[in-house]
């Protein structure tokens, strides 16, 4: 079945189509600056002269999906023939708070429970369900499905989850831990598995996924039992710009010393901080860094250093909370392809046992490998996430197997 993957955000759309037969995509693109001007770049993946990048008018989504869904048709630079050729659509939505358990097809009940949790992901989600309303217009009679970020994440116990802070604000607000990245923790973690001929329930495993965002899950016996982002994806390890964990006292003290206000200092946090702010503005992407570091640059050293260093307290600390590890998995744009980054934070695993092939991990970019030496005590691997097709995964078990999604409110704990 060929299935239309869509990540929908506030002024962009990225789409994929996946054939679920060779688990392949053989269309892609971005729709950007939906509402201020507007671009669109498309590829044919089976035909390389089926390409698009043009500057165009896009006024909003349901434009965006219309001028997606002529490129995906088109006779030149189409991938297919007809829309009925699309057999469902697969929609990325950031959070499913507390509704959301799995993924689920959406009917106007599914729309309505995306839009109650809303306020807890305000830029995303709202840009989400404009994607679907857009999708639902062009496409009445394909099915949907919603496949959420948090919903891997849903298993944490409440001792996982919960902050130390008065119950009321769990109860009246829903403020707790969430997690995010999960479609890529689940797509790691059981597909590392499959591939060592293993269930996921046989494993204790840790996926550290290191792109600009960045979060590390501890998935025991095929169920997260902790992660390292919270009520939003700003808590946890430090991002491309993103501070991660701070003490929360920092935010009054800076209101106090400066101008600044709450929503100038969330911005600071979300995007002025990470290992951008740490090597001194110099850049958010590692291959700059190593580039400065190499040249003798003491701020790009140092937020290397910094970043391998939290990553290596979480993933600590997922060890004694499954009590041992058996896989550690890297993955998406650092963990995949930055061989140098990798190796700053195995200079911490060793009193795992961990024994690392040092040359296989300097030549391991993009691809499956395992990079422990056969005799280490737990196995590392270079595995790279594709969200894409597990939200394709997802969206076909679904269609096959539908499931009508029941609103329950959960009772606060
Ligand atoms: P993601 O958010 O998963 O797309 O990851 C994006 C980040 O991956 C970029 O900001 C880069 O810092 C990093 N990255 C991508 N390719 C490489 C590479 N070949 N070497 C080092 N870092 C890379």
């Amino acid at each position: 079945m060929n299935i239309l993957v869509i990540n929908c955000g506030s002024s962009s759309l990225k789409f994929q189509v996946i054939d679920t037969d060779t688990q392949k995509a053989i269309a892609k693109g971005l729709c950007e600056r939906i509402g201020i001007d507007g671009a669109i770049t498309y590829e044919n993946l089976r035909n390389k002269t089926g390409k698009i990048k043009e500057n165009t008018r896009i006024d909003d989504h349901k434009k965006a999906i219309s001028l997606v869904l002529a490129a995906l048709t088109d006779s030149k630079t189409g991938v297919i023939r007809s829309l009925s050729e699309i057999g469902a659509v697969g929609h990325r939505i950031v959070h499913g708070g507390e509704n959301f358990t799995k993924s689920v097809l959406i009917d106007n009940d599914v729309i309505n429970a995306i839009r109650e949790v809303s306020e807890l992901a305000p830029l995303h989600n709202p840009a989400n369900l404009t994607g679907i309303e857009a999708c639902r217009a062009m496409m009445p009679n394909t099915p949907m499905v919603a496949v959420f970020d948090t919903a891997f994440h849903q298993t944490m116990p409440p001792k996982a989850y919960m902050y130390a802070i008065p119950l009321n604000y769990y109860k009246d607000y829903k403020i707790r831990r969430y997690g995010f990245h999960g479609t890529s923790h689940k797509f790691v973690s059981t597909e590392v598995a499959k591939y060592l001929g293993k269930t996921p329930e046989e494993l204790k495993t840790i996926v550290c996924h290191l792109g600009n965002g960045a979060s590390v899950s501890a998935v025991q016996y095929g169920k997260c039992i902790d992660t390292s982002m919270g009520l939003t994806p700003l808590e946890g390890l430090i991002m491309g710009t993103r501070c991660g964990d701070l003490d929360p006292a920092v935010v009054d003290y800076i209101m106090g010393k400066t101008n600044m206000s709450a929503y100038e200092i969330d911005q600071m946090m979300n995007k002025d901080s990470g290992v951008y702010a740490l090597s001194g503005n110099l850049s958010s992407d590692f291959r700059d860094l190593w580039k400065a570091r190499e040249e003798g640059n003491k701020n790009a050293e140092l937020a290397l250093d910094a970043w391998a260093y939290r990553v290596a307290k979480y993933i600590g600390a997922y060890v004694a909370a499954m009590n041992g590890v058996d896989v550690i998995c890297f993955t998406a744009g650092v963990g995949e392809n930055d061989t140098k980054s990798r190796a700053l934070i195995y200079q911490y695993l060793g009193y795992l046992g961990i024994e690392i092939d040092e040359e296989k991990n300097a030549k391991t970019r993009g691809e499956i490998a395992e990079i422990s030496k056969p005799e280490s005590k737990v196995k590392v691997f270079v595995f790279p996430t594709n969200e894409e097709l597990a939200i394709a995964q997802e969206t076909l078990a679904l269609v096959q197997c539908p499931v009508k999604y029941k609103h329950t409110k959960k009772k606060a704990e």
